[in-house]
């Protein structure tokens, strides 16, 4: 399972991605302009983006440019247009691991996921940080393991997603929507308890004081 960042303004291509990649297991996040796909980009909260070229906002030549230049080495797959060899020469001067011509056939982009993934697990560089503490947890990512007090504590793969934005987070309140949005992906309704039923096996894992929520905001994971 994949946290898989996709940045493209046609709703009718970031659906249809959105879908195969859920159904394959993995979490997607998806938006349709530029500079909020930086953002995004740059939180370190994503395992791999997958790019448009033309977007509002910031193109996705720039994006790229600012990602790499402010030293993220988060994969990304490009999607150029098939008649431009410009672009894709571009795009892999840019920075782009990998590109992928329009219009594709899902298995195809598949296949490249699948291997940037591999390349990124056996590459500890991928400018996500090795290891967070904070309220007295320890999260290392890579191996993915959680400690309270030096006792390693079993957690889910949601439970470790949940726990990894908190902490990077920690000490902001983090609405049930974000929250949402970064571990099970928007498909949920947002009316759904699952994050509350999830902080609930949080606090019994790092303690009840570990997690405020914040009347009518969400929650806070307390450093
Ligand atoms: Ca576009």
């Amino acid at each position: 399972m994949a946290r898989i960042l996709i940045v493209e303004d046609e709703d009718r291509i970031s659906s249809f991605l959105a879908k195969g990649l859920k159904a394959e297991g993995h979490v997607t996040t998806v938006v349709r302009d530029g500079r909020q796909g930086l953002d995004d980009a740059l939180s370190g909260l994503h395992d791999l983006v997958i790019l448009d070229i033309g977007l509002p906002g910031l193109d996705g030549f720039e994006v790229l440019d600012q990602l790499r230049s402010q030293g993220s080495k988060v994969p990304v797959i490009v999607l150029t247009a098939r008649d431009s060899v410009t672009d894709t020469v571009s795009a892999l001067e840019g920075g782009a691991d990998d590109y992928m011509p329009k219009p594709f056939r899902f298995a195809e982009l598949l296949a490249r996921v699948r291997l940037r993934l591999r390349q990124a697990q056996a590459d500890p560089a991928t400018g996500v940080p090795e290891r967070l503490d904070a309220g007295g947890v320890r999260l290392d990512l890579r191996p993915r393991r959680a400690t309270v007090a030096g006792k390693e504590v079993d957690l889910s793969a949601r439970e470790f997603m949940l726990t990894e934005i908190f902490m990077l987070n920690a000490g902001q309140v983090l609405s049930r929507e974000q929250l949402l949005d970064h571990v099970w992906g928007l498909d949920f309704d947002p009316g759904s308890n699952v994050v509350d039923v999830y902080v609930g096996y949080l606090r019994k894992k790092f303690g009840a004081g570990s997690i405020t929520t914040v009347r009518g905001m969400g929650y806070r994971f307390n450093a």
